[in-house]
Order: C-alpha cells, then structure tokens, then sequence
C-alpha cells in the first residue's frame, strides 16, 4: 500500500490545450478517491500518466513518498482495471487470475501462486469458476476475474477506469457491493474513475471534480451530493 501525491500534474499532447492542466492532490495511503467529471476532461489520462501508461509533460508524481515521474509501468506496482477487462480468451479464470504473479518469473513457488489464486477466488467468489474459460462467464464474472488479477499482485495501489460501466444495474449494484467488501478487506489506496454517483457515494473517501484538465473540487461525497 502507498500513498499517491500528484504536484502539479500537466499533460500536453501535441500543441493543444493540455488534457490534464496543473492538477495536484493528495491521497492517503489506504484511501479511496472517486474521480469524476464529464467526457474529455482527462480523467484516463490522469489514470495514465499515474499507472505510467503516459508520459508526464510536467510535475510531479509520487507513490509511497518517492518520484516515480521517469520509472517504467512495471516499477510502479500499481494495478489497473479497464472497463474493457482485458482478460486473455484461451486461459481459465486461475489463469488468468495468476498471469502477473508468472510474469514475475521464479519470483513466486508455484504452492504460493496456487494459494494466492485460492485466496483472490474467495474474495471474489470466484471459487466454482476457476476452470472455466472468460467466454463462458457473466460480465460481471469476467469483470471480478480482472479485479482477481489485480489484487494478486499486492500492487500499491488500484486503478479503476469505470469498471462497472459495461455491466447490467443488477450485476453493477452486486460489484459495487463487492468492491466495498474487497476495500474493507484489503484496505489498497484506490483511485476510481465513475460517472455513477451511487458508486461515489457507496465507494468513496473523497470525490474529486475535474473540469477540462483542472481540479475543481475536492469534497466528501456527502457534502458533494447532498448540497442544497
Ligand atoms: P476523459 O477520460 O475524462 O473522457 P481523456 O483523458 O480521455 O478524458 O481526454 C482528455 C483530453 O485529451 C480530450 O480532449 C481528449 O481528446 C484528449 N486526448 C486523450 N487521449 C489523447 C491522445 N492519445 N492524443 C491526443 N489527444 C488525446
Ligand atoms: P500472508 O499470507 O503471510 O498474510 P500475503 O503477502 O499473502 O501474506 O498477504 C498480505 C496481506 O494482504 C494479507 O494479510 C491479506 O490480508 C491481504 N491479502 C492479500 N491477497 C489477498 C486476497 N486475495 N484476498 C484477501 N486478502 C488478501
């Protein structure tokens, strides 16, 4: 786990109006932030340049204290999840729950991945499916198999670009509750891209508003959504 610090953050691509403009904010390690604001205001770039996705035009990023500004994705230890799941189609589910952990070659014994699948399975409720192929399963299925693959690897921190977005109002209201359930668990710094605001106010520590590339507001969600 580790605290994310952004100082100044600003993305320019090409000559144009910078996608993130200035942003700086501060989370906690532990903490779970709610990124909201309308299309094109550059949250997934800000995701981006913070999973290391995107270089950095100016300022400054931190993870657990340090400048990571120059180091590569694989340095980072974060975990983002995509709307989109990116799960790979020939592999079971424990396969592709243990795809970050065999990437990392002889740095886990094969009794520690198969614990480790055991144990996201659990989480996730996941345990029934373990053989199963990504085209056989429900949307909502495949979309905790790619929260499996990113709690595995004990990243730092999560990312999560509207996850639940593609999903059906029953099965997003049964993720939303089982994200919670993983927070309360595994207590990983989080930021969290919605346009939901059941989500922001269920998920989140604090929301922050972006507004063409800007920080407009940084807030609970209580005193975001519950103005008069
Ligand atoms: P959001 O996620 O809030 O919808 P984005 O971060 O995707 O916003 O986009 C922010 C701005 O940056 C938009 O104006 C978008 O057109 C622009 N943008 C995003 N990605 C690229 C890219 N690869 N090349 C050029 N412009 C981009
Ligand atoms: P250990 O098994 O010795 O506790 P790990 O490195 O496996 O060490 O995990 C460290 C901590 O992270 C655990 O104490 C646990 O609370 C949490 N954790 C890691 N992976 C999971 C998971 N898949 N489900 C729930 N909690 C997890």
């Amino acid at each position: 786990m580790a605290s994310i610090t952004l100082n100044n953050l600003v993305k320019k691509y090409g000559d144009g109006f910078p996608a993130v403009n200035g942003v700086s904010l501060d989370i906690a390690d532990g903490e779970f932030v709610i990124l909201v604001g309308p299309s094109g205001c550059g949250k997934s770039t800000l995701l981006r340049m913070i999973v290391g996705l995107e270089d950095i035009t100016d300022g400054d990023l931190q993870i657990g204290g340090a400048r990571v500004n120059e180091k590569a994705p694989k340095d980072r230890n974060l975990a983002m999840v995509f709307q989109n799941y990116a799960l790979y189609p020939h592999l079971t589910v424990a396969e592709n729950i243990a795809f970050p952990l065999r990437l990392a070659k002889g740095k886990f014994s094969e009794d520690e991945i198969q614990r480790k699948i055991r144990r996201a399975a659990e989480t996730l409720e996941l345990t029934d499916h373990l053989d199963r192929k990504p085209g056989n399963l429900s949307g909502g299925q495949r979309q905790r198999v790619a929260m499996g693959r990113a709690i595995v690897r004990e990243a730092d921190a999560f990312l999560f670009d509207e996850p639940l977005s593609n999903l059906d109002a029953k099965l997003r209201g049964q993720m939303r509750t089982e994200i919670a359930r993983m927070q309360r668990r595994l207590g990983t710094t989080t930021v969290y891209v919605t346009h939901d605001q059941t989500e922001a106010m269920t998920l989140g520590d604090r929301v922050a508003v972006l507004r063409k590339g800007e920080l407009q507001q940084v807030a609970s969600p209580r005193a975001l959504y519950e103005q008069p």
